[in-house]
């Protein structure tokens, strides 16, 4: 295993960073990013540690940590610096799902933070003159803009779990606005490349990301004094401080002016939002016990069909890079999003067969469906128990940004999130100095097919469904082993799923897992990571009867992993992310 990443890394800058919990000399805070990745290398640590995806949002989370604040009460600090230093992946303006560890009392809950449709949006929406809109067209401005959800799915585990105030946990992100950041190479890149082609069209986040008509570029010192005030107002006022009040009526304002494609937004739809806590999803897997998020998120469900369908292959016999290991994954994924495609929505508004998609005898018959020699073509979804077969199925093409954290404390309790704001800069619309989600793109723009409701319609009050994959491992004792999570759009089930297989399967560290090219499938192409090894696999594969295409393929994974003899953290190489640890 080590020689196979050693060679991997062969090409590419290698860069060591610092592990101490010492502040990060500022010179040092992106160290490359060149060929858009930053290598980087397995942290060690004793007591807790925070893996997120910039160095100035693990470094506030360590301070939390530092003075005794439990995980919650680190990701809020987390989130609120992300909002402001990679303001195009999450905020609070976007939505989240979460799991929280309780590690005394032994529990696991999960938290859903999705945004939600308003009242009066129907399965209409993204249709205009009777056909569905354009993808690009639909996600700008106000029509795609969901409810927020993070700040009150925040609250809400701070009141069961946070041990610091509230309003201390803010101060890092505060500070930091009204002093200045240095601007990310990732944020960079992704305003001069029009990562969204709508970036600009509005007149605030044109003067904020294009000060005198430029894009701003990576190490500039950058303020965001509106941002500060919003984050004051919160810190003092709690969570209504955002839905109800000036701020929930400028959202609300920004939504339903944007001219070219207002929304449907009101004050009410604000002020009704709640953050959900919901059952987790969990299985068995070898000798782990595997936990994502439910409905509305497919990702709980389709990493663990993953996983559960790759069970009796045998993994661990082939190499992680192997023709074999790779072509069985993709053959478990595209079954996976057959189902996903079919069954997976909001589960408060359709019936959504939980159970049956995860169900031991379900999954060992449609594992029989894997060829080792020959790739399957197009899956089609199964009958779980339990399903509701009047559905149709439907694909929405989310789009990469997104960010991911995991966060362990000093009595063991550990918290992974995935936030996002959808497509990168979401909506484009700015408020106050955050960015609005384009979260309800997610839904399917069609309502129906062949006469047959589509599950992920877009109805009033509903969640769109998503990919985010939050997951923890436990030991057979009920000990939490692994914290992971990823964004990547659609893709997130396949990278989440096969840093788990790195780890649990092919034992490697959590780096190493992370940093491992990808291989993806969404039942259709193979999709292989362009610049790496894996990439040569393509003529093997499209001897078997794949698709293959090779690509760009952008995770953002974030994990550690606890072993007896303390903490491991990896960040993805893929974005500009750091783990601390002490
Ligand atoms: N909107 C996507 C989802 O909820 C996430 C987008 C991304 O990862 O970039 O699944």
């Amino acid at each position: 295993m080590s020689n196979l990443m050693t060679s991997e890394r062969a090409g590419l800058f290698l860069i060591c960073f610092f592990l101490s919990t010492a502040s990060i000399a500022k010179e040092a805070r992106y160290p490359e990013f060149g060929n858009g990745r930053i290598e980087q290398e397995l942290v060690e640590a004793k007591e807790y540690m925070v893996s997120s995806a910039n160095p100035y949002a693990t470094e506030a989370g360590m301070r939390i940590l530092e003075k005794g604040g439990s995980a919650i009460d680190a990701a809020i600090a987390v989130q609120m610096v992300l909002n402001l230093v990679e303001p195009e992946s999450s905020g609070i303006g976007g939505g989240a799902f979460s799991l929280y560890w309780d590690n005394k009392n032994k529990k696991l809950s999960s938290y859903d933070g999705r945004e939600k449709a308003p009242m009066a949006a129907d399965g209409k929406l993204f249709q205009e003159n009777g056909k569905n809109m354009n993808w690009w067209e639909a996600l700008a401005g106000g029509r795609s803009v969901g409810v927020p959800g993070v700040v009150a799915m925040m609250e809400k585990i701070h009141k069961q779990h946070g041990k610091l105030p509230w309003a201390d946990l803010f101060e890092g992100a505060i500070k930091l606005s009204e002093e200045g950041f240095e601007i990310s190479p990732k944020l960079a890149t992704s305003i001069a490349n029009k990562t969204n082609p709508a970036l600009g069209r509005y007149e605030k986040s044109w003067e904020y990301f294009f000060p005198k008509g430029k894009p701003i570029k990576a190490g500039v010192s950058k303020k965001n004094p509106e941002l500060a005030m919003t984050f004051r107002r919160i810190a003092l006022l709690g969570a209504k401080g955002f839905y109800k009040g000036q701020v929930a009526l400028d959202i609300v304002a920004a939504v339903q002016s944007a001219a070219d494609n207002p929304g449907l937004l009101t004050a009410q739809d604000m002020a009704m939002y709640e953050a959900i806590e919901r059952p987790p999803v969990c299985a068995k897997y070898k000798a782990y016990k595997i936990c994502g998020m439910g409905p509305p998120t497919s990702g709980g469900m389709a990493v663990i069909q993953i996983l559960k369908l790759l069970e009796g292959k045998s993994l661990e016999n082939y190499q992680p890079l192997s023709v074999e290991a790779v072509h069985l994954f993709t053959q478990a994924a595209k079954l996976a999003y057959a189902d996903r495609g079919k069954y997976m929505a909001d589960a408060d508004f359709v019936k959504v067969p939980v159970e049956g998609l995860i169900d031991e005898a379900y999954l060992k018959q449609r594992s029989k469906l894997i060829s080792l020699e020959k790739d399957m073509g197009k899956a089609i979804a199964g009958t779980p128990p339990n399903a509701d077969q009047n559905w149709k199925t439907s694909t929405s093409p989310e789009q990469p940004s997104t960010t991911h954290f995991s966060i362990v404390d000093k009595e063991g309790n550990g918290f992974s999130m995935t936030s996002s704001i959808e497509m990168a800069f979401g909506s484009t619309l700015m408020v106050r100095g955050f960015l609005l989600n384009n979260q309800l793109t997610d839904f399917s723009f069609s309502e129906e097919k062949d006469g047959e409701k589509i599950a992920n319609r877009v109805q009033a009050g509903k969640r769109p469904r998503s990919s985010m994959s939050p997951f923890m491992v436990f030991d057979k004792d009920e000990n939490l082993v692994m914290l992971i999570g990823s964004p990547g759009g659609s893709r997130i089930i396949n990278y989440v799923a096969k840093t788990l297989l790195g780890v649990l399967d092919w034992k490697m560290d959590i780096q190493a897992a992370i940093s491992l090219p990808h291989f993806v499938n969404r039942n259709g192409n193979t999709d292989l990571e362009q610049n790496t090894r894996v990439s040569k696999l393509r003529k093997a594969l499209e001897v078997k009867g794949h698709e293959v295409s090779v690509r760009d393929l952008n995770s953002g994974l974030h994990g550690i992993v606890i072993t007896k003899a303390g903490l491991e953290g990896g960040a993805d190489p893929r974005r500009v992310g750091r783990v601390l640890g002490k």
